[in-house]
């Protein structure tokens, strides 16, 4: 993408509104513009990377063996008052009226949809275990909407549901989910802690948050700092077998790690007091067992291999995807902007023109932009007839992680420079080189 052709509505100033660094530098970046409280459009460059983590939530979910679908946003009051729920959600939900008089919603989740189609599909536990989920826009009509993508009333969710035969079965579909959230996070760079969340009034203590830590968050945390240093790294998970999937979770859950809701002070003073931790965490999702709550509310039943039926097992598992770009600035910025990883940037690496108008720097960038395209890495050259200074502020907001810079000096001895926006360290190289090093780079994202 050429930089004067594009639309990167960069701003100069901080925005007043702006309270916390992820949302002044969306707003900076050019990536989104509110439209209403906590409503925004997704602007070229905040769309790109909201599709990127998209689309690694997909890849993790498949891989896990969970299944894609699309529901719509609006749904019927009808399928909200079988389950109880269209009277007790309260005023956080946004009621819509169509021409023809009914009641109908602008679903904030989608348990009551996804049961329905399972009732009038699945009847036999010979269908289960079955896990089906959607990316898609829910709305909460949120009382305080804030820091921008953070706490929005409109807001993008990845939410999967659950089938399975018992409760055995069921909560091996929770461990699976636990751990298709940790590869997730772990690829976006987050180190996301699960800890156990409060179940309300459902009963149980199935339920986890994933919260990244970060100062700006809303909940207050409470940790063995150990648990920040687990990983996953790449292991070869088989998610079907169960023992393996729930050593994984043991692993993530053993050491302590809790919001302030579920704070067990005693619990908490076990922990060696150099490792005692107490700080601020974003939730980015949330996995929950509930049972047959819907099943049964619903009539979501099947057949067991004795011929008696039951109502099916259920779960709900959430992933904030437009919440993910907020908490990830949040964990990866500096003082200049955002930093962001390789798996999740617009662009893999941006060129930078020293001396737009120059015969051979012009011709440089142009070789540049050309051969990186050939490898499949779409670069941003800055083309525009700006400052250099001008321009670099503008690569150092946007976050690119590479940045190649071209000027006639540098050519006049063959070489430009690569950058790394994380370190900041540079090195001269031949263009062509430059090419095979970013490359390189991207050959294993
Ligand atoms: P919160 O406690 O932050 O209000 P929640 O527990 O009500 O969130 P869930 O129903 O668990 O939210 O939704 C799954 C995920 O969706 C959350 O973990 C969070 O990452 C994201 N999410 C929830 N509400 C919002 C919102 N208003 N704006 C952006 N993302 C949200
Ligand atoms: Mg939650």
């Amino acid at each position: 993408m050429r930089l004067s052709r594009y639309f990167l509505p960069v701003l100069k100033e901080n925005p007043a509104e702006a309270q916390i660094v992820s949302h002044r530098y969306m707003l900076r970046a050019g990536m989104i513009k509110q439209q209403a409280a906590g409503i925004y459009s997704w602007l070229p460059l905040g769309f790109r990377v909201l599709k990127r983590i998209e689309e690694i939530v997909h890849q993790e979910q498949v891989r896990a063996g969970h299944i894609p679908l699309l529901m719509p946003t609006l749904q019927s009051a009808d399928l909200w008052r079988e389950s109880g729920r269209y009277d007790d959600y309260g005023q956080e939900m946004l009621r819509i009226i169509d021409r023809q008089k009914r009641e109908m919603l602008y679903g904030p989740t989608n348990e009551e949809m996804i049961t329905d189609i399972f009732r009038s599909h699945v009847n036999s536990y010979k269908d289960l275990p079955l896990t089906l989920y959607h990316i898609q826009w829910k709305f909460r009509d949120e009382m305080r909407p804030r820091f921008g993508v953070m706490r929005g009333r409109e807001f993008l969710m990845k939410d999967g549901y659950s089938f399975d035969i018992d409760k055995d079965a069921a909560l091996h579909a929770y461990n699976r989910h636990m751990v298709s959230y940790l590869r997730t996070y772990e690829r976006m760079g987050l180190t996301a802690i699960p800890m156990r969340a409060a179940s309300g009034p459902i009963g149980g203590d199935n339920t986890h948050e994933f919260l990244v830590l970060a100062q700006t968050g809303e909940s207050e945390v409470f940790y063995d700092d150990r648990v920040t240093a687990l990983k996953l790294g790449q292991r070869d998970i088989d998610f079907d077998d169960r023992a393996v999937v729930a050593d994984v979770c043991k692993e993530f859950t053993t050491l302590y790690a809790r919001t302030d809701e579920t704070h067990d002070v005693t619990a908490f003073e076990a922990v060696p007091e150099h490792h005692r931790k107490v700080g601020r965490g974003i939730e980015v999702g949330q996995i929950f067992y509930f049972g047959t709550k819907y099943s049964e509310a619903m009539g979501a039943m099947v057949v067991t291999p004795d011929g008696s039926r039951v109502p099916v097992e259920m779960g709900s598992h959430g992933i904030g995807v437009s919440r993910l770009l907020g908490a990830i600035i949040e964990a990866s910025h500096d003082d200049k902007g955002i930093i962001w990883s390789e798996e999740v940037t617009p662009f893999p690496v941006g060129i930078v023109n020293l001396k737009q108008g120059d015969g051979a720097a012009d011709a440089a960038c142009e070789g540049l932009y050309k051969a990186l395209a050939t490898k499949g890495l779409e670069a941003l050259y800055d083309d525009r007839d700006e400052r250099a200074g001008a321009k670099f502020a503008t690569m150092d907001m946007i976050g690119l992680p590479w940045r190649i810079t071209v000027g006639p000096r540098g050519l006049a001895s063959g070489v430009v420079e690569v950058t790394s926006r994380r370190t900041g360290e540079s090195e001269e190289v031949s263009p062509e080189a430059a090419v095979a090093r970013i490359a390189q780079i991207y050959a294993g994202v």
